[in-house]
């Protein structure tokens, strides 16, 4: 058995060795994903599927009990609707698809497939808001995207992806600032309580920022390798876009005033997230409540009288406290076990004879390999005992490992050294000039991931220049 297992985790590159190939591995080897026949472009298998699912749901409930409708639009926009906004079009046009045929016929004007809907949403608030009894307008929609992206790897980048994306319209700026941070809250809470996964709060550098927003809110992870992820952003948009597609309305003076609009997305990147703060050499780590399968039910010497309708009778009677699977397949033991760790299945449940003589079950947790026995009758308190730790403790560690790959640099040789010695964040005071953020990516290739809302001075002078700082930033290499 020592051999087997040996030969199975082999599948999977160390990430000590090759943190990159160890996530290719891993997607792969758990099932998440296959490539599809475009470069670039993926096929979300059942497993990955299914945790999109789970995240799904509980995004959208938090959606809809703050307000929201869901709604869905056309894939298609026209050329010159891209263009009315000049900074959104820059910052999009290197990375749209066109469609410049319909059929054999060549169309009279660009169609692009929809990287964002923006401009879509812009022209339908323009001819459905004409009062202030119009507004709030809360618009979202769950929908893929196209962005054709020249390096790609499966959920972190790709040319195809799903995400939601929410619309809205207030009369008021400061209605519409409330917003940005209320839904930039929501994506905080489904990343910590539900995927285990810490996030920083802040807001982007002008750089940094959407193309078309007046300001844009993100919320950062740390990876296992040090390096950051962005993993939810929710933008101000000011009266740009109203100004463009002339979103107007008559406030109660009867003054004709543009709207003020945000948006905010949440993608299918978030699992490549969880795959690089919790995996492991044996694979994908689920937090419980967002797997699919939370306990994994293998009867050990099923041809033994009565292992199996035990197994059966077991996952019935627990099916009512989590997502219980069995697996009954004539597979050796041996490689259920590395199959539903490389899966990531928080739980594992043996049953075999010498359990049954003794009234217990063995449950075994994915994250810590901890074994515990425990009697069948108290499985129904114990495994949403068992869950609830894992999805605790993953939280704890996560936040433990980016709390000791968060440094400090007060000059341009502690950045570097900071990089090359301990990768992570690094906090570091910046003056608020373009030309120090450009100056610290070309030396370093780190970038400014946010200037955090919670504020601290950890030096006088700009990490870079050396004038004097104006605010604090998270830097890090990122994804
Ligand atoms: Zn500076």
């Amino acid at each position: 058995m020592a051999k087997k297992n040996k030969q199975f985790v082999e599948k999977v590159t160390a990430m000590e060795d090759d943190f990159a190939q160890w996530y290719t591995d891993v997607v792969k080897q758990a099932d998440l994903v296959d490539y599809g026949p475009v470069r670039g472009s993926m096929i979300i298998r059942p497993d990955g599927y299914a945790i999109w699912e789970n995240i799904r749901d509980i995004l959208d409930a938090k959606i809809k009990e703050t307000g929201h409708e869901n709604m869905y639009f056309p894939l298609f926009i026209p050329e010159s609707m891209l263009q009315k906004e000049k900074d959104h079009i820059e910052g999009f046009a290197p990375e749209v698809a066109w469609v410049t045929h319909g059929g054999d016929e060549e169309l009279q004007e660009r169609l692009v497939v929809r990287p964002t809907s923006e401009v879509l949403f812009a022209e339908h608030y323009a001819k459905i808001i004409h009062s202030y009894r119009d507004l709030p307008k809360l618009y979202n929609q769950w929908s893929n995207v196209v962005r054709w992206e020249k390096t790609t790897r499966p959920f972190l980048r790709s040319l195809e992806f799903l995400w939601q994306e929410g619309h809205t319209c207030h009369a008021s700026d400061e209605d519409a600032a409330r917003e940005t941070r209320q839904m930039l809250d929501v994506y905080a809470s489904v990343f910590e309580d539900y995927m285990a996964i810490p996030v920083l709060k802040g807001k982007k550098t002008e750089k940094e920022k959407f193309a078309g927003a007046a300001y844009t809110l993100t919320i950062e992870s740390l990876m296992h390798d040090g390096k950051a992820l962005q993993a939810g952003t929710s933008h101000h948009l000011g009266t740009g876009f109203a100004e463009a597609f002339d979103i107007r309305f008559t406030d109660e003076d009867g003054e004709l005033q543009p709207v003020h609009q945000t948006s905010w997305g949440f993608t299918t990147r978030s699992i490549g997230a969880m795959i690089m703060v919790h995996g492991d050499n044996r694979g994908l780590v689920v937090p419980p409540k967002i797997a699919a399968k939370q306990v994994m039910i293998v009867p050990i010497a099923q041809h033994k009288e009565g292992v199996l309708d035990k197994a059966y009778q077991l996952k019935e009677q627990l099916g009512s406290i989590a997502r219980v699977d069995i697996d009954a397949s004539d597979k050796m033991p041996g490689w259920k076990f590395n199959e539903y760790e490389m899966k990531g299945v928080p739980i594992r449940l043996e049953i075999g004879p010498k359990d049954m003589e003794k009234g217990q079950a063995v449950l075994v947790r994915r994250d810590t390999g901890e074994k515990q026995f425990t009697p069948i009758a108290e499985l129904e308190t114990a495994i949403p005992e068992l869950l609830e730790d894992i999805q605790r403790s993953l939280f704890e560690k996560a936040k433990q490992h980016r709390e000791a790959k968060t440094t400090v640099a007060r000059n341009m040789e502690e950045f570097k050294q900071n990089l090359e010695q301990n990768p992570g964040f690094i906090k570091a005071m910046w003056c608020g000039s373009r030309q120090c953020e450009d100056q610290i990516k070309e030396e370093t290739t780190a970038t400014s991931r946010c200037i955090p809302f919670e504020q601290e001075i950890v030096a006088d002078t700009c990490v870079c220049c050396q004038e004097p700082a104006k605010e604090l930033v998270y830097w890090a290499k990122a994804y």
